[in-house]
């Protein structure tokens, strides 16, 4: 085999007139020169693969070089069986490792010719050629500045060296990773102790693109270093694509900037849109996405705004335990529900479903919180009178411990809003120093209160009965009215609505609550019916 082309890419001496010609260029001239002489039968267009560099697509043209690499191809099984001790977020991800693994017709290649990269601590004896490796206590070492401690060469006494001007490939050391994180090279105490404690790693998060990489040598070097697995969880996420399902690019001009994109909706509007993506897939951009998020976190300021207006400065969340208060039904549905959610979110968290998690929750607190709990109970802040002073109290206190724990959840994934109303209120109550520095909500099976769901609910078809009636009537939201009136065809019914007369009063902004046969409007539960008296 004779190679005609040199490093550069230009023809060399061994192609006479060619030389010096960079390879385009020398096969123009080539067909040029071939046409001169006549030898040309024909010429037309055909189509044929050809390598291409993937940034700019110019063709590829290969030639022989020495290199280094690892010796990988002899352990395929130790690499596949590693993969299947390791949990894989989402499970179907496993299966591109397992295929690159059962395809490696290569050892691995970590040399490359560039300008920079990590250097190789190795030189090569102008004698005899013997390759001389730097000694552990050498390290690092630039073998194109120092020469070897060793001096002379082991074979034949020279004392000549040439440096490897090779640099090692970006996954040579980005592979090392966990290890560097745990302090691996290290022998002091402190190191080990730091290694013992944290290696195996919990997690290792990453895109899909780069399984057979950064994932894949991370194993090698892990295993091949220590023996052991680099870490026991491997979550994969997919790509942000652009809002046609393409990858977005500079050049092609798809290009989202998310300077602009957070200038315009906030960082965590941006972290919401990305948090929406299920594990192992991909996702378009969106703006009205990013848009949403924005009016999340209005829509959470706003909520606990609510809270923080009507706390008096006396106020205490801490006075009571939560389970001491005493709660109203909607209290305990709202508590309910929470817990539920705390539950969920956790449970998705925990298998790296973050996205699910994400939705949990805000369908809990939009739906449950601010449109269902703070109906219900808002009115009671309007209302002046002496009796109502212990309910407030109580509804503080509830509303404390549930924004409490739903902003934390929120946090991950809304982290400067959330801060930022923790640090400038609950901090006042809450000994860590930050909401991301807080323990994630545990979920406390004395709060929920399965009996009380019935109980909400009737109140919820009531209150929202009463709504469209008033709508009906010309009656304003806000208007106070003497009386509301019920009919329950369900006997059951009867007793619950009695029990919630002074919420449904609240609720509903009634003086009186009673039941009526004359009650003819239908809510959305068939069996109750309401009319207002103004
Ligand atoms: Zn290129
Ligand atoms: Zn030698």
């Amino acid at each position: 085999t004779a190679i005609i082309i040199d490093r550069a890419g230009r023809l060399n001496e061994l192609s006479g007139d060619y030389a010096g010609l960079n390879v385009k260029d020398a096969k123009k001239n080539i067909v040029e020169d071939l046409r001169k002489m006549s030898l040309i039968k024909a010429e037309k267009p055909i189509g044929h693969n050809v390598g291409v560099h993937d940034r700019c697509m110019s063709p590829v043209e290969f030639i022989l070089a020495e290199q280094w690499f690892i010796k990988i191809l002899d352990a395929k099984n130790q690499f596949i069986d590693a993969g299947s001790q390791m949990t894989w977020h989402p499970e179907f991800m496993k299966a591109r490792y397992d295929e690159w693994i059962n395809n490696l017709k290569w050892d691995w290649n970590i040399s490359r010719q560039r300008f920079y990269g990590v250097p190789f601590p190795v030189w090569y004896c102008q004698e005899c050629g013997e390759v001389v490796t730097a000694s552990e206590n050498e390290l690092p070492v630039d073998p194109s500045v120092n020469l070897p401690r060793i001096g002379k060469c082991p074979k034949c006494g020279g004392n000549k060296f040439e440096p490897e001007t090779d640099v090692m490939d970006t996954w040579m050391t980005s592979s090392l990773t966990p290890l560097i994180n745990s302090l691996w090279a290290y022998e002091d105490a402190e190191s080990k102790k730091l290694y013992n404690t944290i290696y195996p790693m919990g997690l290792r998060p990453q895109a899909q693109e780069i399984i057979r990489t950064w994932l894949f040598y991370t194993v090698v070097k892990s295993i091949y270093h220590t023996g052991k697995l680099p870490f026991k969880d491997i979550m994969i996420s997919g790509w942000g694509l652009d809002k046609n399902g393409k990858k977005m690019s500079k050049s092609l001009g798809n290009f989202v900037s998310p300077e602009e994109i957070t200038a315009k909706y906030s960082a965590d509007a941006l972290r919401y849109w990305a948090s929406r993506a299920n594990l192992g897939q991909d996702l378009r951009f969106n703006e009205e996405d990013v848009a949403n998020g924005r009016r999340l976190s209005i829509k959470i300021w706003n909520a606990v705004r609510f809270l923080i207006t009507n706390a008096e400065p006396e106020f205490n969340p801490y006075e009571n335990n939560i389970t001491e208060l005493k709660l109203s039904r909607p209290d305990e549905w709202i508590l309910t529900e929470l817990e539920n959610t705390v539950k969920a979110c956790g449970n998705y968290m925990e298998s790296y479903d973050y996205s699910l998690c994400l939705r949990t929750l805000q369908d809990f607190f939009y739906n449950s919180y601010c449109d269902n709990y703070l109906e219900i109970i808002k009115n009671v802040f309007w209302d002046e009178s002496e009796e109502n002073t212990g309910r407030k109290k109580t509804l503080l206190n509830v509303m404390y411990f549930v924004s409490l724990n739903f902003i934390k959840i929120f946090a991950p994934f809304m982290p400067f809003i959330t801060e930022e109303l923790y640090l400038t209120f609950y901090k006042r109550y809450e000994k860590d120093e930050s909401i991301h520095l807080s323990p994630w909500p545990e979920f406390r099976k004395e709060l929920v209160f399965t009996d009380s769901v019935k109980a909400s609910e009737i109140l919820l078809n009531i209150l929202n009965a009463s709504r469209k009636l008033r709508t009906n009537l010309n009656l304003h939201q806000n208007h106070k009215i003497k009386k509301i009136l019920i009919k329950a065809l369900n006997a059951d019914y009867v007793g619950i609505i009695n029990e919630i007369s002074v919420d449904i009063r609240s609720a509903v902004r009634a003086e009186r609550v009673a039941f009526s046969d004359k009650a003819d409007f239908k809510t959305a539960d068939g069996d109750i019916f309401i009319s207002l008296e103004k």
